[in-house]
């Protein structure tokens, strides 16, 4: 959480700032700061509280010059988001200025270590306490800003992408990261460089980038090789990489919203996720991951989902796809839950990590502790150079382009894309899918891009509902089987964007309490496709119905039965049943985002939330 974003170079840095925070918004939005040293050599500091935008109008009658600048939007961990809390913060000598990503943890043994030695805090803030440390050791042991940094680093338990500047010099940048991401974009003659917490910012100018590994620090001065080296200055030669994410992909087009952009834009990506791993002649399914490392997986005892939020509902679909196709028991566990409870995992283990951004603090921790207790890792991401996937075995990328809305939407349906393929090659692998099951689920999975167009086409129906529910103060969400986990993720998604308390069942479950809920005011979407145990769904919709629920039902276009009791039904393009979650989850997106316009919320930027969650 939280985005950085520097510059050094030849033009004006403002408008690369503030141009790469608003593309880094997602990640933050409680408070903007930027700093810029001017044509004079003299520091300027903005900030503000709210938005980049509010950022923009605090400063819009200043001439905000400089080439050399660093900026941030915040996701407060420390202290209230406030003027006085925004980055970037100072050291005392008003020299040093510092952005941050991250978690100081032992912020407060430093803190009074500080104001032992006479050094004073203006904000409630762990990151202050870094550049006020930086600062203390360059005035103890008489340090340039490198060493100083590195030896204040030293000292830091927890996680930082940095970026600190030396108003003393402004042709330098100093960069540092642990478990926080942080990427450098490399301009034309070495003349430019930029930072920050992802490639958005970047793209625009340069394709050439530097994904900084973790424990490294980074001296940029304009016109002069990068130099990259541990804390302990040992040098290391940067890996220069071509990006190829276009501006396009992450640009909000005509779309109200980046969530409408990226729902709509689901039949084409997961066509795009697919593209190349389908043979032809659609009879086989060709990962390289799994078929450069199957001699290991086919020897899996045990496989292991490690993944957070959305993520995770997808591992839970993973899990049935898993065990149908490959017959390996599969655990699906919250990342921040397995980290700290002594897990027994081992050599004999496949843990299959699961992140959008590759960045989710929880579930790189978790990778690295099953790596270290032996288990082979398979990384499933999306955004390519990601710290997952550089901390895994092998993997696969779920290819669906930038996601830039909070509540993840394409990255759900491509996750579970990937997870069917994955299960489809172990299982014909291990022999342990018949032939005829393989090549059907193929060929129907093919098919999917074109019956996600399809359900999207029909939004009309599901928008109309949202007038309908746009007061509701409660939902319920239930499915069986495959469908449960897409009840738990569209429940998910309504309390993210617009803050209905929402739950998500195993619709047999209700009965043993929740049903108890059930009354006029209580809309429950029954997820209830003609597949799976479809008697038992109806059964269980009955069973609301006698108790006054209003139910709305999610059906296949050849349903004859529900749609005779419930009190609304969407429709969707029949499946086989492993594939619904593909396009069941669509009106449940559909929904929560009509519900949260009509309540006339920020969709793209929910309260209290951020995409990219590298705290833990
Ligand atoms: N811990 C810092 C703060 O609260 C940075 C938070 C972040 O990474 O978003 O200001």
């Amino acid at each position: 959480m939280c985005g950085i974003v520097s510059y050094i170079g030849y033009r004006p840095a403002y408008d690369v700032l503030i141009k790469g925070l608003k593309r880094l918004e997602y990640r933050g939005y409680d408070s903007a700061g930027l700093a810029l040293i001017d044509n004079q050599g003299k520091l300027n500091i903005y900030k503000a509280k709210g938005r980049v935008s509010d950022l923009e109008n605090t400063i819009k009658n200043q001439d905000c010059i400089g080439t050399v600048g660093i900026a941030h939007t915040r996701w407060a961990t420390h202290g209230e988001p406030s003027v006085k809390n925004a980055h970037p913060h100072c050291s005392q000598s008003g020299h040093l200025t510092l952005i941050h990503n991250g978690i100081i943890e032992n912020y407060t043994s430093i803190k009074q270590h500080l104001l032992e030695k006479g050094f004073t805090f203006k904000s409630d803030t762990d990151t202050e306490v870094l550049v006020q440390l930086i600062e203390y050791k360059m005035l103890t042991y008489d340090l340039d800003l490198v060493e100083g940094t590195k030896s204040a680093l030293k000292h830091v338990i927890g996680a930082y992408a940095i970026v600190v500047l030396d108003d003393r010099n402004p042709s330098q940048l100093v960069a540092a990261r642990k478990s926080s991401p942080l990427v450098i974009g490399i301009g034309e003659g070495q003349e430019e460089y930029f930072l920050a917490s992802d490639v958005t910012p970047i793209v625009e100018y340069t394709d050439q980038v530097i994904y900084l590994d973790d424990e490294r620090i980074a001296v940029i001065e304009r016109g002069k090789d990068l130099y990259i080296s541990d804390l302990e200055n040992h040098r290391q030669i940067p890996d220069i990489q071509r990006i190829d994410v276009e501006l396009g992909q992450i640009e909000k087009g005509n779309y109200s919203h980046y969530m409408l952009k990226e729902i709509t834009e689901q039949p084409r990506v997961i066509a795009d996720c697919m593209r190349g791993r389908i043979s032809p002649d659609r009879k086989h399914i060709i990962l390289s991951a799994v078929i450069d490392y199957g001699y290991l997986l086919v020897k899996a005892k045990r496989i292991i989902i490690v993944a957070c939020g959305t993520s995770w509902h997808a591992g839970l679909i993973g899990k049935q796809l898993i065990e149908e196709f490959c017959r390996i028991p599969v655990m699906v566990e919250y990342a921040s839950e397995f980290r700290y409870s002594n897990p027994v995992v081992g050599p004999d283990d496949v843990v299959i990590a699961i992140s959008q951004s590759g960045e989710t603090a929880d579930t790189l921790a978790a990778v690295e502790l099953a790596k270290e207790k032996g288990a082979f890792i398979f990384g499933i991401c999306n955004a390519v150079g990601s710290s997952i996937p550089r901390a895994t075995n092998t993997g696969c990328y779920i290819h669906v382009g930038p996601e830039i809305g909070v509540a993840s939407t394409k990255a759900f349906t491509g996750q579970v894309t990937v997870l069917t393929m994955f299960a489809l090659a172990l299982g014909e692998k291990l022999g342990a899918l018949d032939q005829a099951k393989y090549e059907e689920v193929i060929a129907e999975l093919v098919t999917i891009p074109e019956k996600m167009k399809q359900t999207i086409e029909r939004n009309e129906v599901v928008k109309k509902l949202s007038y309908v529910f746009t007061y509701a103060r409660n939902f319920i969400y239930l499915g069986r089987g495959y469908a449960y986990p897409v009840a738990l993720e569209g429940a998910l998604k309504l309390k993210e964007i617009s803050y209905i308390h929402a739950e998500g069942y195993p619709a047999a479950e209700m009965k043993h309490g929740p049903i108890a809920l059930i009354d006029k005011e209580m809309p429950v979407v029954c997820i209830a496709t003609s597949n799976g145990q479809y008697e038992k769904v109806i059964s269980n919709i009955q069973e609301i119905k006698a108790r006054d629920g209003r139910v709305i039902a999610i059906v296949s276009d050849s349903d004859t039965q529900i749609r005779k009791i419930a009190d609304d039904v969407i429709d969707i393009p029949s499946t086989i049943e492993c594939l619904d979650p593909l396009l069941t989850v669509i009106p449940l997106q559909i929904l929560s985002y009509y519900v949260a316009v009509l309540k006339g919320l920020d969709v793209d930027m929910p309260r209290n939330l951020a995409k990219s969650v590298t705290v833990e």
